[in-house]
């Protein structure tokens, strides 16, 4: 049975400390590891990057009050893959449809970035919820870290299967289809290094696939 990190996982020592400052700066926080958001019966599983500090470390739901998030979930909710309003909060009644959304590392990390060491610590999670979703087909990941992190969970060399935007590659050993975006972070987006028009192609490719 896959079971989300606790707060007693003590694997990384600087998104402990990281966590513990933020406890005492934002006390209303969840600040402790993010559940993954949706069913394990999906046959879709997006994994992102990392809690956000304002957003899912707050909210204990992945994407969620996160400026990420509100590029992902309107796609999502568009290509039938999501249903109610996303309102930024936990209890918003939002929905996800055959769709679960997790991170490749689990606890927020200082400035967005996250290091090969806690990327390894996180990974034995995301194994075992792979493990755990009997139905999965596809799996997104949001950005090349995710990508690679994707990649050594299950096993595969990272150099054997390039990151591009839009590109999907089979996973033969699972029988799962890995497809990439570039992560919907607000950088990305000011940049124009993806677009939400962009993003909504690949979520339409993956209705089409399914
Ligand atoms: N929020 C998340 O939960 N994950 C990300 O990758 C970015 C923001």
């Amino acid at each position: 049975m896959f079971k989300c990190p606790s707060f007693e996982c003590q694997k990384c020592p600087r998104l402990l400390e990281f966590r513990a400052l933020n406890k005492i700066k934002f006390p209303q926080y969840h600040n402790g590891p993010v559940e993954s958001f949706g069913d394990l019966n999906a046959e879709i599983l997006i994994v992102g990057l990392a809690p956000g500090l304002n957003g899912a470390n707050q909210t204990n739901r992945p994407f969620t009050n996160d400026y990420a998030g509100d590029i992902l979930y309107p796609a999502l909710k568009n290509f039938g893959f999501a249903r109610g309003n996303y309102g930024k909060v936990k209890d918003d009644g939002f929905e996800l449809v055959n769709v679960r959304v997790s991170n490749a590392v689990r606890c927020v990390p200082p400035q967005n970035k996250v290091t090969a060491d806690e990327i390894a610590a996180c990974r034995g999670y995301l194994q075992d919820e792979i493990g755990a979703m009997p139905k999965l087909k596809f799996i997104l990941s949001l950005g090349a870290v995710s990508h690679g992190a994707v990649l050594q969970a299950l096993g595969y060399k990272k150099s054997a299967y390039k990151f591009a935007h839009g590109a999907e590659h089979l996973l033969n050993r699972h029988n799962i289809v890995l497809l990439d975006s570039y992560h919907t972070s607000r950088y990305n987006i000011n940049t124009n290094v993806l677009t939400a028009a962009m993003f909504d192609k690949i979520i339409a490719r993956l209705r089409q696939l399914l």
